[in-house]
């Protein structure tokens, strides 16, 4: 039988427990170690003290804002975090990306589906920890996805896990066109439900950490209806 991969905390702040508790018993099931808060205060205390692999956000919580509280889980930390939220508009989605969630899930969800995407995100964070591939520079932008540094003419650049994932992406392509489709379940997931406009945001993001001028962009180039080319003519070898 095959022993499945460590498996890892899954932090889940919800109040309402009508959900939290049968979501919390899925993933006892799928082979997580569910750690249930109903408050944002809870949820702050929890992640420090335990250190989850994971964290599942409620946005409307009885003592808070779920988007504060990933605003100051963002201050020190990396873990990947989803947002839940029972409104499903564009922009409610957008904001959450912005403050530096990985992902969101509409209320009411599967819990088969939401684990599923759990185990991608996963996957992803895990993948991009030992790295063991080079640097990759173009113009004044230097790479290093094993380090997971960024530098634009030797200025470390704040880049945030997507970003710098979409950099990274563009840059191994260097010349050539990335497809949108491509770029998303790259970069996002391959079953991300949501609308590509998030991608536009993120390379919106990402233009102005480097400097680029949307109108005549030294770098990310939009190749209209296809994707997107990294311009800058050469990869070296460092
Ligand atoms: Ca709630």
């Amino acid at each position: 039988m095959d022993i499945q991969s460590p498996s890892g905390r899954i932090l889940v702040v919800e109040d309402e427990e009508s959900i939290s508790e049968p979501f919390a018993e899925a993933l006892r099931r799928a082979g997580f170690e569910p750690l249930v808060t109903g408050t944002a205060a809870g949820a702050l205390e929890l992640a420090a003290s335990e250190q989850p692999d994971l964290v599942m956000l409620d946005l409307a919580l009885p003592d808070g804002d779920g988007r504060d509280v990933c605003r100051e889980l963002r201050r020190n930390s990396d873990v990947p975090i989803m947002m839940l939220t029972a409104r499903g508009t564009e922009m409610d989605k957008i904001v959450g990306l912005e403050l530096g969630a990985d992902d969101y899930v509409v209320k009411p969800f599967s819990a088969a589906e939401v684990i599923s995407r759990i185990r991608a995100v996963l996957r992803r964070c895990n993948r991009a920890e030992p790295g063991r591939e080079k640097p990759l520079r173009a113009g004044a932008i230097e790479l290093d996805p094993g380090a997971r540094i960024a530098r634009a003419a030797g200025r470390e650049l704040e880049l945030s896990r997507k970003e710098f994932d979409l950099l990274a992406e563009l840059m191994r392509h260097a010349g050539q066109v990335v497809k949108r489709e491509d770029l998303m379940s790259e970069v996002w997931d391959t079953n991300w439900f949501g609308s590509t406009k998030t991608l536009d945001v993120h390379i919106g993001w990402l233009r102005r950490k480097l400097g680029d001028d949307p109108a005549d962009p030294a770098y990310i180039e939009t190749v209209r209806g296809v994707g997107f080319r990294f311009a800058a003519p050469e990869v070296e070898e460092p």
